[in-house]
């Protein structure tokens, strides 16, 4: 066999295994996005209303947004009687996550008792009526059932697990005061407008605020326009971001994004919430001329 044979045998080898590496990987990706990032509806035990549907629902906001505010339950139930019941609640619109119970009233209680029930099917749409977006979840009738009757906790003890949970956050991470006090561990001051201190420095930056130490003297800065701006992983909304420039970041209750078409003329604001970021993921790029 010639050494170019052999040389071909090898590139080909590798070729293919590079192909098949790649597959693979894209493979693990979509069913991990596909197991993470599709929407899920917990069920909750309901304690407020007699009729009362309890949830918790998640949805990836950041990459589908919109302002949930219909919820909607189906029962197709063919076999039984009656054979088709449907009710719909609205509510005030959220645009993150979020966790409630409603009232679905008697015809709630009509449709659970529906006869032949268990052979139906139940269907869940939670529906925005302004961005046109909805999510639906489609059980057989007797595990929608089964699942409702599983359900462990209440919404008034889910809020209560998630208060202790934020506040053992709130132990580790300093609370909002960090604006105008000292970066823990990094012994200066955060250099941001509404900080009384950086009052002649943002003045000289052509922006708002004060003066730290050697910081007067600086010199007037132009404004200039961003390329691209965005949040690295390691939020931990503050909400400073988002009281520096509300145009330009949304701070959701897990993380912060960027709202979609974002002004980025103003790169002194970008510039300052960056520099706000307790934890420094704020990164952009400036237009170059
Ligand atoms: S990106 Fe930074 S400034 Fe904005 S909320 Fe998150 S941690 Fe706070």
């Amino acid at each position: 066999m010639s050494t170019t044979t052999i040389a071909l045998g090898i590139s080909l080898t590798l070729v293919i295994g590079l192909v098949a590496g790649l597959g693979v990987l894209s493979l693990f990706f979509g069913v991990f996005e596909w197991v993470f990032g599709r929407p899920k509806l917990t069920f909750l035990k309901p304690s407020e209303f007699e009729a009362g549907f309890a949830f918790s629902f998640h949805w990836n906001a950041a990459k589908e947004p919109a302002k949930i505010n219909n919820l909607e339950v189906r029962l197709f139930n063919p076999n039984g009687n009656p054979s088709q019941v449907q009710i719909k609640k609205s509510f005030d619109p959220e645009s993150e996550s979020f966790s409630k119970e409603v009232d679905l009233g008697k015809r709630y209680i009509e449709l659970l008792g529906a006869q032949g029930f268990d052979s139906g099917r139940v269907e869940i749409i939670f529906s925005s009526t302004t961005d046109g977006v909805n999510f639906s979840f489609e059980y057989p009738a007797s595990k929608f059932k089964e699942l409702l009757n599983a359900a462990g906790e209440t919404l008034a003890e889910q809020v209560k697990e998630e208060d202790e949970i934020s506040w053992d956050a709130k132990t580790a991470i300093p609370a909002r005061s960090f604006i105008a006090d000292t970066v823990p561990g990094k012994g200066a001051q955060l250099a941001i407008a509404t900080n009384p201190v950086f009052e002649t420095y943002f003045k000289n930056m052509g922006g708002g605020g004060g003066s730290a130490e050697g910081a007067a003297d600086a010199p007037a800065q132009e404004n200039f326009t961003v390329e691209k701006v965005w949040i690295e992983p390691g939020c931990i909304v503050c909400n400073a971001c988002e009281d520096i420039a509300p145009k330009v970041f949304e701070v959701l209750a897990d993380t912060c994004i960027i709202r979609p078409e974002p002004p980025l003329d103003d790169g002194l604001l970008i510039e300052e919430a960056a520099e706000a970021c307790p934890v420094e993921v704020i990164k952009f790029t400036k237009v170059t001329a």
